[in-house]
C-alpha cells in the first residue's frame, strides 16, 4: 500500500480536488490511504474565529465562520450533485453548527484553552475529508472517509499531541486495513486524532504529514507521497534565488536538517516515523502530477554537489551570556540549558567560548522572562534581526576545505558572520548573519555551490589529501534536474 498526503493547497477548491482524483486514480493499484488537510487557510480562520470569540468578538467570530460554511458549500456543490451533495452539505452544516456552539461557548466563558482550540481546529479536516471522499466517489474511486479520531490515539498535549504508536498501529490495522484489503480507499484527515478516551487533539500545526507518516509507518507502506504545491524540495528558496533547482533524492537526516532550517515543505517531525521504518517519502507537485519531485530515503546517493542545499531562517535573536566567573564552572551549561527549557525554548544554534555562550533562537520566543532568568546566570546582551544560514550535505564530511570556501564566498560579499557552528556530524555547516544579508549570501553561496559555472572551477591538485578533494568533486555535474 501507499500513502498519498494532499496538502491544503491540493484540495484547496474544486479544480485541486478533481486534480487529486485524477492522481489518486492512477494510482489505484497501488492501494493508496489519502490523507488530507484542511483546504487552504481555512485552518487558519478557525484559528481567528477561536481569538476573536476569546477576545469577545463573537460576531466577528461568526463571520468567519459563515465565510468558511459557505466556502465549503460552494466547493462541495461545483463538486457532487443529487442525494450524494445533500448528505455531504448535511454535515458541513453539522459541523458548522457544533462549532458554533463551541465558539458561543468560548465567547461567554472569555477563555480559551488548548483543548478547546483543538476542537476547533479540528473542524478543517473533517470537512474537507467529507468532501474530498464524496467527491472520490463521485469520480469512480471506492472511497471511503474513515475518522482520524478512531484511527489516530495520542496522549493529552493538546495543540501538540504526540502520538501512542502501539494503539494507533493496532487501530489503523484494524480499521484501515480491512478497508485496503476489501479495494477500497480510505480517505482521512490529517493532524487530527484524539486521545484514548476519545478527546480531539491536533499534532501541531502542519500535521497533516506527520499523519501521513504516522500511517504510512503503521501499515508498512511503500510509500508515502506529499502532495503540494511546489516542484519538491529545492537546492534553495525560490524565492531568494531564481537558479534553485529541484533536489532528485536526499537523505532523511539531510531532509530533516533542512526542514528544521526554514524549509517550509515539510513539517520536521514528518520523517521520523517513515526514518524509523524506511519509509521512502515523495514530495509531488499536485499541479503537475507528472513531475519527479524530490525522494527522500535513507541512503540516498552522495549528490554531486557539495552540499544537497542551503536554507535560510529569518527573525532569529542571539543571545549572548557572558559570565567570566561562572563558564568554566562545572554546571554552568546545565543551568543555563535549564533555563531555556524552563521557558520551553529550544536554540537552534550554539557556540561557546571561555567567557561567554551564544544562543541563537526565534525572535518570537524572546519573553522578558526568560531574559530575566537568564540574568541570574551572567550579563545578557540580545542581539535581534538576525539570520541562520544552514548548508545542508551528508558528504562534507570528512572533507578540507569546504568550511573555508563557505566563508570565503561570505566575505568577497562584505557579509559579516556573527555566530558559527559545524557539528561533529558534519552535516550541515551553520552561521548567524543580518537579517538584511540573507539574499545576498543565499544567492553567493548558490552560485559558487551550485552553478555550472562556479561548480566545474579547476582547482590545484590537492597535495595528497586523503580524502576525496573538493576539487574533484566540485568538478562533477550538478545532480539536480
Ligand atoms: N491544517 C493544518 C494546518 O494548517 C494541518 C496541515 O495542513 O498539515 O496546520
Ligand atoms: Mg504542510
Amino acid at each position: 500500500m501507499i500513502v498519498m498526503k494532499f496538502g491544503g493547497t491540493s484540495v484547496e477548491d474544486s479544480a485541486a480536488i478533481e486534480r487529486a482524483a485524477d492522481i489518486v486514480f492512477a494510482r489505484l493499484e497501488q492501494r493508496p490511504v489519502v490523507v488530507v488537510s484542511a483546504m487552504a487557510g481555512v485552518t487558519d480562520s478557525l484559528l481567528a474565529m477561536s481569538q476573536a470569540a476569546a477576545s469577545g468578538s463573537l460576531p466577528q467570530a461568526m463571520e468567519l465562520l459563515r465565510r468558511v460554511r459557505q466556502r465549503h458549500l460552494e466547493v462541495l456543490s461545483a463538486l457532487i450533485r443529487g442525494a450524494d451533495e445533500a448528505s455531504v452539505r448535511e454535515r458541513i452544516h453539522a459541523l458548522a453548527a457544533a462549532l458554533q456552539d463551541v465558539l458561543r461557548g468560548v465567547a461567554t466563558l472569555g477563555e480559551l484553552s488548548p483543548r478547546t482550540t483543538d476542537t476547533i481546529l479540528s473542524t478543517g479536516e473533517l470537512l474537507s475529508s467529507g468532501i474530498v471522499s464524496a467527491a472520490f466517489q463521485s469520480r469512480g474511486i471506492p472511497s471511503v472517509l474513515v475518522d482520524s479520531r478512531h484511527c489516530i490515539v495520542t496522549d493529552a498535549t493538546h495543540t501538540r499531541a504526540v502520538p501512542l504508536f502501539d494503539e494507533t498501529s493496532n487501530r489503523l490495522r484494524c480499521d484501515v486495513e480491512t478497508l485496503l484489503q476489501a479495494n477500497q480507499v480510505p480517505v482521512m484527515g490529517g493532524f487530527i486524532a484524539a486521545t484514548a478516551e476519545g478527546v480531539v487533539t491536533t499534532l501541531g500545526r502542519g500535521g497533516s504529514d506527520f499523519s501521513a507518516a504516522i500511517i504510512g509507518a503503521a501499515l508498512n507502506a511503500k510509500r508515502i507521497e506529499i502532495w503540494t504545491d511546489v516542484e519538491g524540495m529545492m537546492t534553495t528558496d525560490p524565492r531568494l534565488c531564481p537558479q534553485a533547482r529541484r533536489i532528485e533524492m536526499i537523505g532523511f537526516d539531510e531532509a530533516s536538517e533542512l526542514a528544521y532550517f526554514g524549509a517550509k515543505v515539510l513539517h520536521p517531525a514528518t520523517l521520523i516515523p517513515a526514518v524509523e521504518k524506511n519509509i521512502p517519502v515523495h514530495v509531488l507537485n499536485s499541479r503537475k502530477p507528472k513531475s519527479k519531485g524530490t525522494c527522500i530515503r535513507s541512503g540516498a546517493p552522495r549528490s554531486r554537489t557539495v552540499f544537497r542545499a542551503i536554507a535560510a531562517k529569518k527573525g532569529m535573536q542571539v543571545i549572548n551570556v557572558k559570565s567570566p566567573r561562572m563558564l568554566m564552572a562545572q554546571g554552568f551549561l546545565r543551568a543555563l540549558f535549564d533555563v531555556f527549557a524552563q521557558h520551553d525554548c529550544a536554540a537552534d544554534l550554539v557556540s561557546t567560548s571561555e567567557v561567554s555562550v551564544s544562543v541563537a533562537l526565534d525572535s518570537s520566543r524572546n519573553g522578558g522572562a526568560l531574559l530575566h532568568d537568564l540574568k541570574r546566570l551572567g550579563e545578557v546582551e540580545v542581539e535581534a534581526g538576525k539570520a541562520i544560514i544552514c548548508l545542508v550535505g551528508k558528504h562534507i564530511r570528512g572533507r578540507v576545505g569546504v568550511a573555508a570556501k563557505v566563508f570565503q564566498t561570505i566575505a568577497d560579499g562584505g557579509i559579516n558572520v556573527h555566530m558559527i557552528s559545524q557539528g561533529a556530524s558534519e552535516i550541515n555547516i551553520s552561521f548567524v548573519v543580518e537579517e538584511s544579508d540573507v539574499l545576498e549570501a543565499v544567492q553567493r553561496l548558490h552560485r559558487c555551490f551550485f552553478e555550472a559555472e562556479c561548480v566545474g572551477e579547476p582547482r590545484e591538485a590537492g597535495a595528497g589529501l586523503q580524502v576525496p578533494s573538493l576539487a574533484s568533486h566540485l568538478g562533477a555535474r550538478p545532480e539536480v534536474g
